[in-house]
């Protein structure tokens, strides 16, 4: 495995539509070495999702992970990888929560999203997968597939006077509201 670049706000790659994979070449060494590579990645980069576009890759595919951890006030996901996802939104208010991405570093901001989506897409194995994420999940989820469409987390803020350092975020932000976590992705 080996760790790779994540690319940054103005690579042409964030802003560029991934293209499917097509399900015959999922089993092949290249696209098995990617996902091992965007999970190890992942971890080294201390965040709980990455997606192919933001290490230049236009391929339809993600990874995620939640670890267990004292520190983050959410349910831990195991491991997913995703591939040519289709996302449907399901019932219910958007929610406002704090998110960063590792292809902006350093920023968090507060981004409406669906409670909880449905995901249909296949797996490293090429299996089919359908299952409803909700909570930080759906989140992550819902950031990742923006990723394979050219979107940025920046682009989904409803207000951009949320935005804040993540210094800043720390010291001025989590202590007003409560809140001690964004979600890094
Ligand atoms: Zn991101």
């Amino acid at each position: 495995m080996a760790t790779l670049e994540i690319v940054r706000l103005g690579h042409p790659s964030l802003r560029t539509p991934a293209q499917a994979v097509p399900p015959k070449e999922i089993a092949s060494p290249e696209i098995q070495r990617l996902i091992d590579d965007l999970v190890e990645t992942m971890r080294r980069a201390e965040s709980i999702g990455l997606s192919a576009p933001q290490v230049g890759i236009g391929s339809q595919l993600f990874v995620y992970e939640v670890p267990e951890d004292p520190a983050v006030p959410a349910d831990a996901v195991p491991l997913k990888v995703v591939i040519n996802p289709m996302i449907v939104a399901q019932p219910g208010r958007l929610v406002y929560d704090w998110e960063g991405c590792t292809s902006i570093p350093d920023l968090r901001g507060l981004v409406p999203r669906h409670p909880s989506v449905r995901v249909r897409g296949l797996d490293r194995a090429g299996a089919s997968v359908d299952y409803v994420a909700s909570g930080v999940e759906a989140r992550i989820v819902q950031h990742e597939y923006d990723h394979l469409n050219g979107m940025l987390f920046v682009d989904r803020m409803r207000d951009l006077r949320s935005l804040a350092f993540s210094a800043e975020w720390d010291r001025y932000l989590t202590a007003e509201d409560g809140m001690e976590f964004a979600a890094v992705v």
